[in-house]
């Protein structure tokens, strides 16, 4: 089929966007986050409902056309970018945003899979429930997009990633058939959880069109605070302490380098540093509290000051402004990094009780190969991950993205070493997939290729993504 039948085919089904008619809209969303990809899609299309995914994947499946899904378009590893120049077809789902029914007794929220994650909380919000995903790109992520790379955040230690917080899902598969999987209640063990499988498998294994989400009460207050270290010991000593002292109830333990400040600053994305001094380290928490603040809050100060030394200051934010400085200052990290230069980005994961090694050994022999090279390494210490971003030295002189291969020779034998992921959050898309086969065992893979052949037998759902 040529192009022209092709987009008037489309047309007929849903609004649709050609390369030829809008270059700079289809090559808006064709670009990936981090600018790493330059291919162009053939068009972007926008279906109003699931039987209008359903009839476009029954066209491409029945004309062997690449379709991509679609939500904000923020994906870290280019998982909704073309892999060929005009020939993909995009499906985002932003007209899909209708907040279907928000449940208070079964505790649980029916969107449309291209409702954007912040206008689920803002609604929420008003009514003091919350959906617990919460990180930088919320204002733009879409519920679907969430689920398909089962997203995390900043309160995974408290809720989980997106995975335990679904109940169920509606899902377009390749041939267009509509699949409604699990419903409002917590517990179905009637076979295989096929609800599970969808999360996390990037747009490969079908189209998510509505999800049934777990909502919760807000937390009546919290206490938000940043310490400051001496020794990344002493940050994992002091994680474990609270982690143990207020199990069930923190939220979030950040990790945080020195050199969140100093790029925050150099862009002018915040004044200055929180602390009068400077530190190599410091850890941003977040624990909730539902009564007696002034009791809790008081037993922890005294808990902290008997902590032997492990931090060298301690900041608990007296009000909401402070506690919004502190996480924007958070929120601001990865849109600095960008700002500063060229990145390689290690959404890696690894035992904590490993990570003072991994490193001190991986940050010397990179050293070795790229002297000079930023250390931008910060996270969600608390689910043992870390975003361990290398940004480029400054007059740095060549591609420093041809140092990908041999940085990467480095970092993933040390994760395979101590038994971590080469991604803890952000999935493969096209950017990790070297690293997924170098780290996998080729049993695991076969299986998921097996899997994905059952749902996609013709592969035309978001091709070499993930594998090839
Ligand atoms: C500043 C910034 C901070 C971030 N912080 C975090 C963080 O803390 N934690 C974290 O986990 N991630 C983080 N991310 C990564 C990113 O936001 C997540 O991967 C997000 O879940 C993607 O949502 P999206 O709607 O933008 O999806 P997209 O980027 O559009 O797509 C992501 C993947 O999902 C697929 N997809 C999208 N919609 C559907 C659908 N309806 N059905 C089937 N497949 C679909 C796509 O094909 C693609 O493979 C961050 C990104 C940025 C830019």
């Amino acid at each position: 089929m040529d192009t022209t039948n092709i987009l008037n085919s489309i047309k007929n089904i849903s609004e649709v966007i050609n390369i030829k008619e809008n270059k700079d809209e289809v090559i808006k969303h064709s670009r990936d986050w981090r600018g790493r990809i330059n291919n162009n899609a053939l068009c972007v299309v926008f279906p109003k409902s699931n039987n209008d995914v359903s009839k476009l994947l029954k066209f491409a499946n029945s004309n062997n056309l690449k379709v991509i899904p679609q939500g904000g378009n923020t994906s870290l590893v280019a998982g909704s970018s073309p892999t060929e120049n005009e020939k993909e077809i995009l499906i985002n789902l932003k007209k899909m945003d209708k907040i279907i029914e928000i449940d208070n007794f079964n505790k649980c929220a029916v969107v449309e899979a291209g409702v954007i994650v912040d206008n689920l909380s803002d609604e929420l919000n008003k009514i003091g429930k919350h959906f617990p995903v919460e990180m930088a790109s919320t204002g733009s992520s879409q519920v679907g997009g969430i689920i398909s790379t089962n997203a995390g955040g900043i309160n995974v230690l408290r809720y989980g990633s997106v995975r335990q917080n679904i109940l169920g899902l509606e899902v377009v598969t390749a041939n267009g058939e509509i699949l409604n999987l699990g419903s409002k209640v917590v517990k179905d063990n009637t076979g295989y959880n096929l609800k599970d499988l969808f999360c996390g498998s990037e747009g490969t294994l079908g189209i998510i069109t509505k999800a049934i989400l777990k909502i919760y009460p807000k937390p009546k207050d919290h206490i938000h605070f940043i310490m400051s270290f001496n020794s990344i010991n002493n940050v994992l000593k002091t994680f474990e302490k609270i982690n143990n002292d207020y199990s069930g109830y923190i939220e979030g333990f950040e990790f945080i380098p020195h050199l969140s400040f100093e790029l925050c600053i150099k862009h002018k994305l915040i004044g200055r540093n929180f602390f009068n001094k400077n530190y190599p380290y410091y850890a941003l928490v977040k624990i909730a509290v539902n009564e007696g603040k002034d009791i809790i809050l008081e037993n922890f100060q005294n808990k902290m000051m008997s902590n032997d030394n492990l931090f060298e200051d301690l900041i608990i934010a007296q009000n909401i402004q402070e506690s919004n400085n502190f996480w924007q200052f958070r929120e601001k990290l990865t849109e600095a990094q960008k700002l500063d230069g060229k990145l390689l980005g290690f959404d890696i994961s690894i035992p904590l009780d490993h990570l003072d090694s991994f490193f001190e050994k991986s940050k010397s022999l990179i050293n070795d190969i790229v002297p000079g090279v930023k250390f931008h390494t910060f996270g969600h210490l608390g689910d043992s991950n870390i975003h361990y971003n290398l940004i480029q030295p400054d007059n740095f002189n060549g591609n420093f993205f041809d140092c990908e291969n041999d940085i990467k020779k480095i970092i993933n034998p040390l994760l395979k070493k101590y038994h971590g992921s080469i991604s803890a959050e952000h999935g493969i898309g096209i950017l990790k997939k070297d690293d997924f086969y170098e780290t996998k065992s080729k049993e695991e893979i076969l299986i998921m290729k097996k899997i994905k052949s059952l749902f996609d037998p013709k592969n035309i759902l978001n091709n070499k993504k993930i594998f090839d």
